[in-house]
């Protein structure tokens, strides 16, 4: 069951929508460069600042939005 995280990814969150569905759409955050930013991937809304403040503004961003989000990704062929 678990997969390997993308490079950089320090912290994934389940999406509302993969809760309803049981797919694995999450919320991404990632580091590097100096900055983090949290991605998601059920809808492409993103959320990024400066590394040091990822406890204060990522993180938070990447849980609230994984507990209301609900798009679905577009289907890839
Ligand atoms: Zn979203």
């Amino acid at each position: 069951m678990p997969e390997t995280w993308p490079e950089g990814v320090v912290a994934r969150y389940l999406t509302k929508a993969a809760e309803i569905l049981g797919e694995d759409i999450t919320v991404d955050v990632a580091e590097g460069d100096g900055y983090a930013t949290a991605t998601c991937k059920g809808c492409g809304s993103d959320h990024r600042n400066e590394r040091v403040y990822a406890n204060v503004t990522v993180l938070p961003w990447a849980i609230d939005h994984a507990a209301t989000c609900r798009a679905m990704p577009r289907p890839t062929p």
